[in-house]
């Protein structure tokens, strides 16, 4: 299936990802996946000041581990390249030239003082704020005497005079007056293009039909349209106007809108913690659209199935990161052991605790361990602490510092241990088991809690681990008794 749908998602490379912009991202992927459409990914970094080449590393890079393939755009090329504004610039300021030729915009003189004392001007009568377009109609005498005397000049889009109404994909008819839309600029005095220009005649130029983007853009949204009935009629693109969606607005704590400040919009905590890209996807599938009948966990494949624009709520959607970590949490489980396993190294790795390359002895103590932490994971993360003590090297094991066993009865039962586990033949999980309830609950009579508990810290090094019995197991004999004997008080 193939169709001429074509989406676009084009970040500005500033800062770091964050789970907005991925969720925009998310949205316009399984539109075209859908639709059998084009996924174009566009770069828009025309603001040299604030726009960086980390920022922009990092966004291809984001959309790599999420799984977010894109048909044209940076790396894959395509035939409506470069995908890079930046190497666009010429482009746009052409169709700037043009569309003041074709009186669609205009140079505008007015110095910071006069715009302020228009504005204010405005705010006294209780009329709505926004350029006059005094500009407007300045005869060309009249032009000639503010350069004459140095001004310079940004360039307008001269508004239509007309209402603004479309069809959102999202919110259904959005209308905006005329009053609401004055204009605006569209090239800095320094001859910078602007996004206001440069987005909209890119999407035209690379036949964008469908536009999905935060409601915080919905007010440019008029003046969008306004451009492309002015590019259509300079032959720029092929004269259609794109539909428009806007989707719901993304609230954090405290109602307040999630802003790229809070920890929990940062794309590289997910990443750093070990969030699945699957299920990251998956949460923000979530916010704001349902795939129906209440199911909240499926995969990308899945949602590309099932992706109707229609059933994206204008409502704000909630992030709740509780829920985006168990949605992990069941992602984990739902993965093969051996894929889990894959995924756990890099987090191992990155502490020390195994080779880089892991070696195959590493791989297979893994390999055994993952089947006793996979159900009780919520991030890949975790493995490290719940599994740290099968890897680290013996000379560098230490019980956790606010673990105490050397009271009087966590010294009986590490005696009793290690009595019972230097005769115990078969090294196995029943068999430990067997030989520690023997020792420790029917020997010293103590209960499987105290028993087991001095047992687990003196292995481990922590109060909570994967199940004893299988830990010492994996553990093995030599490094088991190493450890008790080393937690015996001298
Ligand atoms: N570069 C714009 C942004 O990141 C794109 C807006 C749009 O989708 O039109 O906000
Ligand atoms: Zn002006």
């Amino acid at each position: 299936m193939s169709s001429d749908i074509r989406v676009r998602f084009c970040p500005s490379p500033t800062g770091n990802p964050h789970v907005g912009m991925v969720r925009t991202a998310l949205f316009n992927w399984a539109f075209a996946r859908h639709h059998g459409g084009t996924f174009v990914f566009r770069i828009e970094d025309t603001d040299a000041e604030r726009d960086s080449e980390d920022s922009y590393i990092a966004l291809l890079d984001s959309l790599r581990w999420l799984g977010l393939d894109w048909d044209e755009g940076p790396e894959v090329g395509g035939p409506y390249g470069p995908y890079r504004q930046s190497e666009r610039m010429d482009i746009s300021a052409d169709v700037a030239r043009r569309l003041v030729e074709a009186g669609h915009a205009y140079p505008c003189y007015c110095t910071a003082g006069e715009l302020e004392a228009e504005r204010e001007a405005a705010r006294a009568a209780g009329r709505t704020q926004g350029y006059s377009g005094r500009c407007r109609h300045l005869t060309p005498d009249q032009r000639a005497a503010f350069e004459a005397e140095g001004r310079t000049s940004v360039t307008r889009f001269a508004m239509p005079e007309q209402d603004w109404t479309w069809d959102d994909l999202v919110r259904g008819e959005v209308t905006f007056g005329r009053e609401h839309v004055p204009d605006y600029v569209i090239v800095r005095a320094n001859g910078d293009p602007l996004y206001t220009l440069v987005n909209p005649v890119d999407d035209a130029l690379m036949r964008i039909t469908h536009v999905l983007r935060g409601e915080d853009l919905l007010s440019s949204t008029p003046r969008q349209l306004a451009m492309y009935q002015a590019l259509a009629a300079i032959g720029v693109g092929d004269g259609r106007t794109p539909r428009f969606g806007h989707l719901p607005y993304v609230m954090g704590q405290g109602n307040k809108k999630l802003s790229k400040r809070d920890p929990e919009s940062s794309l590289l905590m997910y990443r750093e913690n070990g969030y699945l890209p699957e299920a990251l996807l998956n949460y923000l599938a979530l916010l704001g659209w349902s795939m129906g009948e209440d199911r909240e966990f499926f995969s990308l494949p899945e949602m590309a199935e099932a992706f109707d624009v229609s059933r994206v709520s204008p409502n704000p959607a909630r992030f709740d990161l509780k829920k985006c970590t168990a949605i992990n949490g069941d992602w984990i489980r739902s993965l093969p052991a051996e894929e889990i396993g894959r995924r756990i190294v890099p987090f191992l790795e990155r502490d020390g605790l195994v080779q880089d390359p892991i070696s195959d002895s590493e791989w297979a103590v893994l390999m055994q361990a993952v089947p006793l932490v996979q159900e009780r994971m919520e991030t890949l993360g975790q493995a490290v602490g719940m599994l740290g003590f099968l890897f680290v090297a013996e000379p560098a094991f230490a019980i956790d510092p606010d673990q105490d066993i050397s009271d009087e009865q966590s010294q009986q039962v590490v005696v009793a241990a290690l009595d019972a586990l230097s005769v115990l033949d078969a090294w196995d999980a029943a068999s430990l088991q067997a030989a520690l309830r023997g020792a420790l609950i029917d020997g010293l009579g103590l209960k499987p809690k105290v028993a087991f508990g001095a047992v687990r810290i003196a292995v481990t090094g922590r109060r909570v681990s994967p199940p004893l019995f299988e830990s010492l197991e994996i553990l093995g004999r030599e490094r088991a008794v190493g450890r008790l004997t080393a937690a015996r008080r001298p």
